[in-house]
């Protein structure tokens, strides 16, 4: 190898690593989270994981968890609410009847955030969640992918000192159903090592099983079509809480 390929090699390694580098917790400078993917292994409703400070008990969709990891890592968040809806055994998770209409809470694809140890009033404790919210959003009612709908200032019931909305975009899926395809941020690998590693392209794959549907119409899979177009399908300020 000639020492002018080496240093070319050496530069092009050096700007890889310099691309991995993480923003400091709470850096407003995260970058836009794209390039975004579409991940259609089968989902589940799962707990989330320690590593993401949250209520007890509550759930999502396990194909967002990488990203709430990747989150809390940045931001100092505490989830409110998840899922909200019946498991297959019959158990009720999530704030019951908070959520507006076809809310993505329905189908475990949102989460409220608040400031961990963080109060109700809008104070410096918040910066850090406006930071996270202009990072989702920076321009209000343009959320970006693969965020489907931003509350925060602006929308009613939402905003700093109350909480912060942020919703995955899916593929239409009926209320307390799975969403065929949802889109994601990838995280680095080994960011995100509290899950079960998604499987190869082989969506209809029964790799990983859905949970069985229980007489009492626990969350099923949603056998829909392809992805809504960003932003058309989402619920207007108010009703994606
Ligand atoms: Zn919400």
């Amino acid at each position: 190898m000639s020492s002018r390929l080496r240093r070319t090699l050496l530069a092009a390694t050096l700007g890889a690593l310099a691309c991995l580098a993480l923003p400091l917790p709470g850096a407003a400078a995260a970058g836009p989270p794209g390039p975004t993917r579409l991940v259609s292994t089968p989902g589940k409703i799962v707990s989330i994981p320690a590593s993401v400070p949250h209520e007890l008990g509550d759930m999502v969709d396990r194909r967002i968890v990488p990203d709430l990891i990747w989150i809390a890592r940045r931001y100092p968040i505490y989830v409110t609410d998840g899922y909200s809806g019946p498991l297959p055994n019959g158990q009720h998770v999530g704030c019951d009847e908070c959520h507006a209409r076809n809310s993505d809470h329905y189908n475990g694809l949102a989460v409220d955030l608040v400031p961990l140890g963080g109060g109700t009033k809008c104070d410096a404790s918040w910066e850090p969640i406006t930071a996270l919210a202009e990072w989702a959003e920076p321009v209000q009612g343009e959320p970006v992918l693969p965020f489907r709908w931003v509350g925060y200032d602006g929308d009613a019931g939402h905003g700093c000192g109350n909480h912060l909305h942020l919703s995955w975009n899916h593929t239409p899926a009926p209320m307390f159903t799975l969403a065929e395809s949802v889109e994601v941020f990838p995280v680095t690998p080994g960011e995100a090592t509290e899950t079960t590693p998604t499987a190869p392209r082989s969506p209809r794959a029964p790799a990983i099983p859905a949970p069985p549907s229980g007489p009492s119409g626990g969350i099923s899979r949603a056998q829909t079509g392809g992805i809504g177009a960003h932003g058309a399908s989402g619920p207007p300020p108010g009703f994606g809480d």
